[in-house]
């Protein structure tokens, strides 16, 4: 632009001054006036060539006016035409390359907008990526938050399983408890997770399947589960494609599996978090109930503690009362129990406590309270069970007792007990009195003779 300005008016200068220079008056003049685009020139390049030129021009002029030599204006007009020319030259092609630097920079600045338009778009996929994951760790914890509020198995299975169905797609899942006795496995208990519910049988490969997570204590992972089953000699059904079995563990030993089948492989990892979220509550729930077991039972024969067995009593007795149903209570007591701790000690009087505990669980039933009252007494109630149902369940334990063979300094001995027998509402509708009751049958059965069973009744005590 500059150079096509200066070019121009070089020109228009340059004419001016040969169409006055005719007339000679103003020779001076012109000459003057044909300087100026040259100062424009130099003024706009501003470059030490220009000023050079600038200099070698006035110089000329002043040699011209000095001299008065009029020969030599054409030569200074040339020259300051020349002079012009050449530093608008120089100037295209300073803008020349200031437009190569400047087209050169627009394409690293597209080029660089290129590639914050990739960054940009990485970012995106990072930012949908990371917020994806902290929905699920969202997710996880809202899973914790809501397990955690509960200290019962059943409710944060339940917890579990709506988890479990909303977020994956399987064919087939359980978890399987597990106990350990004696080094051989035994599992326990099977629930299915998608109908939230305890089902009979295992499957008949889970057993395989847990002595492998076992032997490896590890996950066992089968994306490929009919090729990948084969290293471990696992036979699997056709249908199954996929595999994960996780263990749970409790105070360092697997006391649960959870085994899902035909689960998209992705959901994997996850699915596993998951069960490890599920694991540690487990683990909480089961101290828990650890906790509260010790608080409501007797550390050596494991039966209730008198204190919680009156408060379930208690509770029992007010629903069969309202409903008119039976409830009965025995009161047990070895006979002659002193006289045995005298002559083989404690600790095989121990012994025999923990055995005719397990004797008397073993012939009760689940709805059954079963309470050691005293030192070696026992107080049972019975629900739903009339006068002669109780005397039924009293004489079979007294005969199994009385059956037994308990090991004393490397001997079988003999031992046996004594009951009594009283019904609610027969006897009383108070729980204490009711008890009471039963202990007088009881002393009545010592006082007859001892290793029978008594009766409470109203009008007399039979035996
Ligand atoms: P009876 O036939 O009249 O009941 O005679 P008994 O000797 O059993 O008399 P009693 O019921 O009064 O005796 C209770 C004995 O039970 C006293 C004590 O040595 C024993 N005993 C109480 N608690 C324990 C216990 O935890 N372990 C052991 N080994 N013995 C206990
Ligand atoms: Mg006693
Ligand atoms: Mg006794």
């Amino acid at each position: 632009m500059y150079f096509i300005v200066i070019f121009l008016l070089s020109l228009v200068f340059f004419s001016e001054v040969i169409m006055l220079s005719s007339s000679n008056n103003q020779v001076y003049i012109c000459s003057g006036l044909s300087i100026l685009p040259l100062i424009l020139a130099v003024y706009f390049t501003k470059k030490i060539f220009s000023y050079i030129v600038f200099a070698l021009s006035i110089i000329s002029a002043v040699i011209i006016f000095v001299l008065g030599i009029e020969n030599y204006l054409a030569l200074f007009l040339g020259l300051c035409f020349t002079a012009t020319f050449i530093i608008a030259l120089e100037n295209k092609k300073r803008f020349t390359k200031n437009k190569i630097n400047f087209n050169n920079e627009i394409k690293k600045k597209k080029k660089a907008i290129i590639c914050c338009k990739e960054d940009n778009n990485k970012s995106e996929e990072h930012i949908s990526e990371v917020s994806q994951q902290s929905q699920e760790i969202e997710n996880l914890y809202e899973i914790t938050k809501r397990m955690s509020a509960y200290l019962r198995f059943e409710d944060i299975f339940r917890i579990l399983c709506s988890e479990l169905k909303n977020t994956f797609e399987f064919d087939d899942c359980r978890l399987i408890h597990i106990n350990r006795i004696k080094g051989e496995v035994h599992l326990e208990e099977v629930y299915d997770i998608p109908i939230e519910s305890r089902i009979k049988d295992a499957k008949s490969y889970d057993y395989k399947i847990i002595q492998i997570i076992y032997e490896k204590s590890l996950s066992l992972s089968l994306p490929q589960a009919q090729k990948d089953a084969e290293e471990y000699g696992l036979i699997l059904p056709l249908k199954v494609e996929s595999l994960l079995a996780i263990p749970i563990y409790i105070d360092e030993y697997i006391r649960s599996v959870v085994i899902v089948e035909n689960m998209n492989l992705e959901s994997f990892e996850k699915f596993s978090i998951v069960i490890g979220q599920f694991g540690l509550e487990m683990r909480k729930v089961r101290l828990y109930e650890l906790v509260e077991k010790l608080a409501i039972t007797d550390g050596l024969t494991g039966l209730l503690l008198k204190r919680h067995f009156l408060i379930s009593f208690e509770k029992e007795m007010e629903r069969l009362v309202t409903n008119k149903i039976e409830i009965s209570v025995l009161m047990l007591d070895i006979d002659h129990f002193k006289k045995f701790n005298d002559r083989f000690g404690h600790l095989v009087g121990d012994g025999v406590l923990i055995k005719i505990s397990d004797i008397i669980r073993n012939n009760t039933r689940e709805i059954d309270l079963i309470c050691r009252y005293g030192g070696e007494e026992f107080c049972l109630a019975l629900p739903e069970t009339s006068k002669e149902g109780a005397y039924a369940v009293a004489e079979r334990i007294r005969e199994q007792i009385e059956r037994e063979n308990f090991m004393a300094e490397g001997k079988f001995t003999r031992a046996s007990i004594s009951i009594g027998v009283a019904t609610c509402p027969d006897d009383s509708n108070e729980i204490l009195d009711l008890i009471d009751k039963a202990d007088q049958a009881l002393y009545k059965a010592k006082a007859s003779g001892r290793n029978n069973t008594c009766i409470f009744d109203n009008k007399r005590q039979i035996g």
